[in-house]
């Protein structure tokens, strides 16, 4: 069994997806191809925002940030349960990432957390949609307004679900996401792209993902080199036409988990999601109780036996790591990092299969039930 099943989903769309490479490599264009302007078309008219392509999630943050200006003495409030990227990106700016701790449930930042750690050096907040669940975005974004500060959403895990009837990459300055093949809609290799309302802004953040160049060897900032490949786009353009399905598929799938996996008192299933309020299911994530947790590596090892991959996103929070080492009293975070176990989550799981996953996963935690 896979943790994540990229070959099915190719299997499913091959002859497309086959047809539009061989299309790029029949024409060589490379690099910025009619492709990628079709695409940042397309994801443009989806989310309602101006969109720009780049070469990976992470630089998608890093040139939001560069866009804005934000630089050494400036903080920047992102959380510390989240892949590195959402820190790391301040760092490389020179900012200071102020984090912000977790709800309980939905393992995202919330204006309670975020008002805790607010400071007048604040010029933008990073919520992450955590797993594939869009943060509380209407009422985040109303804080930032009041505050005057950017609020940039890390959509990496998140892009095609809602909050409150609103699109993630939809509602914030600026939005994030990834195209890396695990993520709801990868494609092939690395891969991102950078949402903006502002027309200024918009047209700052595309020059600086190319060199910072307007019109040839007309230089008004100082960019890097961050492109989506001809190719990568070529195949999101395929995958994008499944893409809504495959989010419905990804929700029958967390369903059937969570009806199977309800009614227990030692695993904590996420929270179900209605149309307007969709997760897209990045990762489907419990949370082991107080009882079981710490017997989770011996979990993980007693399923892997039994053929059943898990993982843990993510055990090891930021503020914790030596090179962003911070005094931060994050208690959610911290203790939610020591219970979290993710699940095999993918658009094309069968009923067995999450059937299969559901009852070795009972019956190794019953073992560690006194
Ligand atoms: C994956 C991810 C990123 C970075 O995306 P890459 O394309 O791997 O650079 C950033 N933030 C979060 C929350 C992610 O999950």
């Amino acid at each position: 069994m896979n943790f994540i099943d990229l070959k099915k989903q190719y299997q499913r769309i091959k002859n497309d997806i086959d047809n539009s490479v061989f299309e790029v490599l029949d024409n060589a264009n490379f690099i910025q191809g009619d492709q990628v302007k079709k695409l940042e078309k397309k994801l443009s008219e989806y989310t309602g925002n101006n969109c720009v392509t780049c070469a990976n999630g992470t630089d998608a943050l890093y040139v939001a940030l560069r866009s804005l200006d934000i630089k050494e003495g400036d903080d920047v409030i992102v959380p510390s349960f989240t892949w590195v990227s959402t820190a790391e990106v301040v760092k490389l700016v020179n900012a200071n990432p102020v984090f912000a701790d977790i709800e309980e449930n939905s393992f995202n930042v919330s204006v309670k957390s975020i008002e805790q750690v607010y400071t007048p050096n604040t010029k933008a907040i990073i919520p992450v949609s955590m797993f594939g669940k869009a943060c509380n975005l209407e009422e985040i974004n109303k804080y930032a307004k009041a505050k005057n500060v950017t609020l940039i959403e890390d959509a990496a895990q998140s892009f095609g679900a809602k909050s409150n009837g609103s699109l993630s990459c939809s509602v914030a300055d600026i939005s994030t996401t990834s195209f890396f093949p695990a993520k709801p809609l990868g494609c092939y290799g690395d891969g991102g792209a950078i949402f903006v309302r502002n027309e200024e802004l918009f047209e700052k953040i595309s020059a600086i993902t190319k060199h910072g160049q307007k019109g040839r060897y007309n230089y008004v900032d100082i960019g890097v080199n961050s492109r989506l490949d001809t190719i990568q786009a070529a195949i999101l353009l395929e995958k994008i036409k499944v893409y809504e399905d495959e989010i419905i598929k990804r929700n029958i799938v967390a369903d059937k988990y969570n009806e199977l996996l309800s009614s227990t008192s030692y695993l904590n299933i996420p929270e179900s999601t209605d149309p307007n309020n969709r997760s897209v299911w990045a990762q489907y994530t419990l949370k082991l109780s107080k009882e079981i947790a710490p017997f989770r590596e011996q979990i993980m090892g007693q399923l892997k036996r039994l053929n059943i991959p898990t993982a843990l996103y993510y055990p090891a929070p930021i503020h914790q790591q030596k090179p962003y080492l911070s005094n931060a009293y994050l208690p959610n975070t911290e203790s939610i990092s020591q219970r979290v176990l993710s699940l095999p989550m993918h658009p094309y799981l069968s009923v067995q299969e999450i059937e299969e996953i559901s009852e070795k996963l009972l019956s190794v935690c019953e073992t560690f039930i006194s």
